[in-house]
């Protein structure tokens, strides 16, 4: 692992592949290598060179995964514990740059931190780690040792659990790394209290992505005086309880698992803030179905001033984009049947494959649908500590806007 760049097996990439990786997009494609100086194992450290031997950097080989070298650097450096360390470093100085005052949120973000394989996520003083490429798997002790130097946390829990890491030829793992880890760990978003299931919760836990947007959208709901709100798929809470606190008369929170309404139910509880929630474990669709069917001639009532519309993306491929354009169409429409005039629907997508111009079109074909017309207030993205680098446009994946229903 402390091999000199100039002894590492070499990868040739074919003519016409070495400019995305000069522009920084880090993924050598099997179908781009040209050929290489010697039998590789995978995981090895390898440098890459053009096809007319330019050397472009050096990242981790592996046969097994289409994407057969992940670039590290565009330099030769070694990679040691001191290396994951300064990149570390990097990642932790960026999060503080814009995200002061954060005390959970995302360490490393793969790709967008010169880091792909390797997820880092802080949540107060326990670390989530996913290593989803051989080549970082291998060295997750270096990685643990140089996450213990820079954050002494109390415990580093691997959450490598992914039937995505099948196409890297890796087995499913979990379990904590270092450390001890007894229950729930204590979480704070924004200065609200929530609690986080590391072992089993949605993704490691809680959805740091969204982190900024949860004040963004509670500091336009405040802006309507006595809001009554939908949360639609409220996970445990996030939206709904900044919501609450910044004002709301009411908020309904609505998801269809039992243990997030029932966790969404606790933090509501832990904030003082329950009297003003109320909980039920629902299917979104059906709910919003049941919610704006009418009699012929009977007039929709809409009862919310607020609407937020969080989903799991619909799809998780180009093939299935059309069934999830259509999922996002009927959501919409019947979200928007249900808000007031000057109501605000706060909306989010989190498909990579739905890029923002896409979502808001099938947005606009719903209020077409509904005879609405909308006013823009406000676009969200992902939380500063999931960055995007749109040389790696697989960097950027949840997109979301506020509209005030202006007619
Ligand atoms: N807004 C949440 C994250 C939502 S993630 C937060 O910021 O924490 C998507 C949620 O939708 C998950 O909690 C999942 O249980 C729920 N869900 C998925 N499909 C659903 C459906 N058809 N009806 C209701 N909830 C659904």
């Amino acid at each position: 692992m402390t091999t000199p760049a100039h002894s590492l097996a070499t990868v040739l990439v074919k003519p016409g592949e070495a400019d995305r990786l000069l522009a920084g997009h880090p993924w050598v494609y099997a179908g781009a290598v040209l050929r290489v100086s010697r039998a590789i194992a995978d995981g090895e450290l390898v440098q890459v060179k053009d096809h007319r031997q330019r050397f472009l950097g050096v990242g981790f080989f592996n046969a097994k995964s289409k994407i057969h070298v992940r670039l590290l650097a565009p330099e030769r450096v070694e990679v040691n514990e001191a290396f994951f360390e300064a990149r570390l470093r990097a990642a932790l100085e960026l999060r503080r740059r814009h995200l002061p005052g954060a005390t959970s949120f995302r360490v490393v973000n793969a790709e967008s931190d010169f880091l792909s394989g390797l997820i880092v996520d802080k949540y107060e003083d326990v670390l989530v780690l996913q290593t989803s490429s051989l080549g970082m798997d291998q060295r997750k002790a270096q990685i643990v040792a140089a996450l213990q130097k820079l954050l002494s946390p109390r415990a580093i829990v691997e959450r490598n659990d992914q039937s995505s890491r099948q196409f890297e030829g890796l087995p499913e793992s979990s379990g904590v790394l270092a450390g001890a880890l007894d229950g729930d760990v204590p979480v704070q978003f924004n200065g609200l209290q929530f609690t986080a299931n590391l072992a089993a919760g949605h993704k490691t836990g809680l959805y740091l992505d969204q982190q900024v947007n949860y004040q963004r959208v509670a500091d336009l709901v405040a802006r309507i005086p006595g809001a009554q709100v939908l949360d639609a798929f409220s996970f445990v809470g996030g939206f709904a309880l900044h919501a609450a606190r910044a004002g709301a008369a009411r908020v309904h929170l609505l998801d269809q698992s039992a243990e997030a309404i029932a966790a969404a139910q606790r933090h509501a509880e832990l904030n003082g803030l329950a009297d003003r929630c109320s909980f039920e474990a629902a299917n979104v669709f059906d709910w919003l179905k049941a919610r704006t069917a009418t009699a012929p001639h009977e007039r929709l009532i809409p009862p919310f001033d607020a609407v937020v519309l969080d989903p799991p993306s619909f799809t998780r491929n180009r093939a299935s984009v059309p069934d999830a354009l259509r999922g996002y169409k009927e959501i919409h429409l019947r979200a928007l049947k249900l808000l007031k005039p000057g109501g605000l629907l706060a909306t989010f997508c989190c498909s990579h494959h739905v890029d923002a111009v896409t979502f808001q079109d099938v947005i606009l074909a719903a209020a077409f649908d509904a005879r609405r017309v909308l006013r823009r207030v406000a676009t969200f993205s992902q939380s500063p500590d999931h960055p995007v680098i749109p040389a790696i446009p697989e960097t950027e994946y949840l997109k979301g806007y506020a509209f005030e229903i202006a007619r």
